[in-house]
C-alpha cells in the first residue's frame, strides 16, 4: 500500500498510543485521560495552538502550512470515547476498567490522527491551516453536537471537514464511502401502557396492559411494512418490554415499551415519529389503556456533501489504490452535526476480517494505523496544495 512514507516509519509509535488507549477506555464526557494525552502530544508535536474543554472535554488542535495564501483551513476529525462492555480480545494491552472497553476502534481513529497531525507538524506541506478535532462522547453523548454547540466551526474558521471509521468486513485498509445520505438518523421512544392490574383468572376485570402492548409491538410493524414507501429505509425496532408484574397470577398493570426508529431522511423520519405517536394512541383508546410517550430525537441523518466525497475518494485513492461504494448504515453517527455545519465527508476504512463494532472480541488491527493517518495528511495536502 502507498502509505506515506513516513508514516508507515511511524507504525510502531501509533500504534504504541493506540494500545495505551486500548488499555484505557473511558466513557462518553469523561474521557479526561485520552483528552489530556492527545493534548500533550499535539504539544509535544508543535501545533500552534491547542485548546482543551471544547465541547466540555473535546480537543482541538491547530497546525499552520509553510504557505498561507489560500487562508482556507481543513478539518479533520477523530472519537475519542469507549464502551460499556466487558472486553474479552484477550490483548496483553486489554481494558484496565472492567466493563469498559474500545469496542467500535475509537482508539485507533484518535492515533491515527495523531499521527497524521505528528506528520503535517513535521511536514507543514500544505497552505492554509489544519484542525485536529478529537470529540468525546460518539457513542450516543453528542459529543459532536457539543463541540459544534461551542462554536468550534466559526471560532477557528473551519471550510470542510472530514472523519473516518473502521469498518469490520471490508478489506483490510481498503476505503469505502458513499455520497448523500450515509449514516441513519437515531431516534428513541420509551411507550408506557397503563391498563388495570388484576388477578390472572379474573381478566373481565382488568385491562391487561400485557395484551394491548403485545398489539402495539405488532402494530407498529407497519410503518415499515405498510406506511413508509418501500423504496425507502427505515427500521423500527421495540427493544424492550418490560411489565409491572413478575408473577404467574397477576395481570399487571403497567407495560414499558423501549424501541429506536431509524430513518435516511426528514420526510421518512417525521413521518415515522407521526406513525409511532398515532399507532400508540389508536392502540391504547381500542384497549382502553392510558398512554404515556416519550419521542427522543436522536442523531440526524448523516449527509456527506458531493464535492467533498470526491475529494475524499481521490485521496482514498491515493493511499489506497482505489475507493469501493459504501454500502447505506442504518446505524447513526454523531458526524452528522459536524456535517450540518460545514461542508465535508466521512469514509470508512477496513479492519478486515475482525469482530464486528460493539462486540466484546473486537479490536483495531494495528496495520491500519498508517492507512488512516496517511488519509487524513492526504486531505490537508490535497485540498490546500502548496504553490
Ligand atoms: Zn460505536
Ligand atoms: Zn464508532
Amino acid at each position: 500500500m502507498p502509505v506515506k512514507n513516513r508514516l508507515a516509519d511511524m507504525q510502531p509509535q501509533i500504534a504504541e498510543w493506540r494500545q495505551d488507549i486500548h488499555a484505557h477506555p473511558e466513557l462518553m464526557f469523561e474521557v479526561h485521560r485520552t483528552a489530556k494525552k492527545v493534548a500533550d502530544l499535539l504539544r509535544d508535536f508543535g501545533c500552534d495552538e491547542v485548546v482543551e474543554g471544547i465541547g466540555r472535554t473535546g480537543v482541538v488542535g491547530v497546525i499552520k502550512g509553510r504557505q498561507s495564501a489560500s487562508g482556507r483551513t481543513v478539518g479533520l476529525r477523530a472519537d475519542m470515547d469507549a464502551l460499556p462492555i466487558l472486553e474479552e480480545t484477550g490483548a496483553d494491552y486489554a481494558s484496565i476498567n472492567p466493563g469498559v472497553m474500545h469496542a467500535c476502534g475509537h482508539d485507533g481513529h484518535t492515533s491515527m490522527l495523531l499521527g497524521a497531525a505528528q506528520y503535517l507538524c513535521e511536514t507543514r506541506n500544505f497552505d492554509g491551516t489544519c484542525v485536529v478535532i478529537f470529540q468525546p462522547a460518539e457513542e450516543g453523548g453528542g459529543g459532536g453536537r457539543e463541540m459544534c454547540a461551542d462554536g468550534m466551526m466559526a471560532r477557528w474558521n473551519i471550510d470542510e471537514v472530514y472523519g473516518m471509521h473502521n469498518w469490520p468486513g471490508q478489506p483490510l485498509g481498503q476505503f469505502a464511502i458513499r455520497t448523500g445520505p450515509f449514516f441513519a438518523a437515531t431516534d428513541e421512544f420509551n411507550i408506557t401502557v397503563v391498563g388495570k392490574g388484576g388477578h390472572a383468572a379474573k381478566p373481565h376485570e382488568a385491562i391487561d396492559s400485557t395484551v394491548v402492548a403485545s398489539h402495539l409491538v405488532i402494530a407498529l410493524q407497519t410503518i415499515a411494512a405498510r406506511n413508509v414507501d418501500p423504496t425507502e429505509q427505515v427500521v423500527v425496532s421495540v427493544t424492550s418490554f418490560e411489565t409491572s408484574s413478575k408473577a404467574h397470577n397477576v395481570l399487571p398493570a403497567s407495560v414499558e415499551l423501549r424501541g429506536t426508529v431509524r430513518s435516511l431522511n426528514k420526510e421518512v423520519r417525521a413521518q415515522a415519529e407521526a406513525r409511532v405517536k398515532a399507532i400508540a394512541q389508536g392502540i391504547g383508546a381500542t384497549f382502553g389503556a392510558e398512554i404515556d410517550l416519550r419521542y427522543k430525537l436522536g442523531y440526524p441523518v448523516m449527509v456527506n456533501h458531493d464535492r467533498e466525497t470526491q475529494y475524499a475518494i481521490d485521496a482514498a485513492t491515493k493511499v489506497a489504490g482505489s475507493c469501493d461504494l459504501a454500502p447505506l448504515v442504518m446505524g447513526g453517527e454523531d458526524f452528522a452535526y459536524m456535517l450540518e455545519e460545514r461542508p465535508g465527508a466521512y469514509i470508512l476504512v477496513g479492519n478486515g476480517d475482525s469482530a464486528p463494532v460493539h462486540h466484546p472480541k473486537f479490536n483495531i488491527n494495528d496495520e491500519i494505523l498508517p492507512v488512516g493517518a496517511s488519509w487524513y495528511a492526504e486531505m490537508v495536502e490535497s485540498r490546500l496544495p502548496v504553490a
